[in-house]
């Protein structure tokens, strides 16, 4: 009998389908998983889990690897620290400055920040807050770090919160219990924005991979969460692309991987060459190839919410 990580019921699971790597090398870190379904509270995730000292070599020192989906990183550093104005970005910082009163947040913890891109935009806006996050990541820290982030490890976090941001980091956890700490750290009536892929049947059925992901949310696990560890939902929504979209954009990053690891096409030759041309001549060019052919319809799909097709979840949960 397998146990649901949020119910704990163990007569509700079922086997739901195969895990999809979406780089199968990292089977190594991962073993051979399947998914299970709660359905009690809609709730998918991945048994047996992995072992978190595999997790925790995989996210230090494989998952921002250069040409590796889903960052793509380069070199170049710069590139990351203008990552923040973009379009997904600057879309979380309507959402939370429309919703928050983000005069009265003082202190922003980041579960998973990565570079830190919302909390940084907020402290432009508004700079009496203090930034603090959790991020393992090397490169990543060094940015938080000029980014006046305090970085440190969630259990050595000893201050308390009005708001939590968590982005696309839940579902790369073995269990939901962070939602414990979460409420250790927030104050009275603390917020937490979060959001997740949104895993309905819909996204079971086209996914190209689900790797590294392991659980799988829904509208109905969120609000099981809530009822579990004391939260309510002050806000939920589904947002971004379609899942069409969402399933094409991740095949096509998958298909550019392993194009690019083949050494034998046109997209390995244009790493090649991008190695001996100079940076800044590089930039121009990609400036003048963007101009040209230009296709932004997509950003319709990222700033609808709600259209009921929807491939992320996101919301706003208060402390109870
Ligand atoms: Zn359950």
């Amino acid at each position: 009998m397998i146990k649901c990580p949020i119910c704990n019921d163990d007569k509700s699971v079922k086997y739901r389908c195969d895990y999809k790597y979406e780089i199968i090398e990292d089977k190594k870190y991962f073993d051979n998983l399947d998914i299970h379904k709660c359905n009690n509270c809609d709730f998918s995730f991945a048994y047996p889990m992995p072992k978190i000292s595999n997790l925790d070599f995989f996210y230090e020192n494989i998952y921002r690897q250069i040409n590796r989906p889903p960052y793509w990183l380069t070199e170049h550093d710069e590139d990351l620290e203008s990552r923040y104005l973009e379009d997904r970005n600057l879309n979380y910082l309507l959402y939370v400055s429309t919703l928050i009163n983000l005069k009265d947040v003082k202190n922003i913890y980041d579960f998973g920040a990565g570079y830190g891109d919302l909390g940084f935009a907020i402290k432009k806006k508004f700079p009496e807050v203090n930034l603090f996050c959790t991020e393992n990541d090397v490169q990543c820290s060094n940015i938080l770090k000029k980014r006046g982030y305090v970085n440190d490890k969630l259990e050595n976090i000893n201050k308390k919160f009005d708001l939590i941001i968590t982005l696309h980091t839940l579902e790369h956890l073995t269990d939901a219990e962070v939602f414990n700490d979460f409420y250790k750290i927030l104050k009275p009536g603390g917020l937490i924005f979060f959001e997740v892929p949104n895993c309905p049947d819909e996204y079971f059925s086209g996914r190209p991979y689900d790797g590294p992901h392991l659980l799988f949310y829904t509208k109905k696990s969120v609000e099981a969460i809530c009822k579990k560890f004391n939260f309510e939902i002050t806000r939920i929504d589904i947002s971004s692309y379609s899942f069409q979209e969402d399933h094409r954009f991740q095949k096509e990053s998958q298909d550019r991987y392993y194009r690019i690891k083949s050494g034998k096409t046109f997209d390995s030759l244009k790493q090649l060459i991008k190695k001996f041309i100079p940076y800044h001549l590089l930039k121009f060019v990609n400036i003048i190839r963007n101009i040209k052919n230009i296709d932004e319809t997509y950003k319709i799909g990222l700033f609808t919410s709600n259209s009921n097709d929807n491939c992320y979840l996101r919301g706003i949960l208060k402390k109870k």
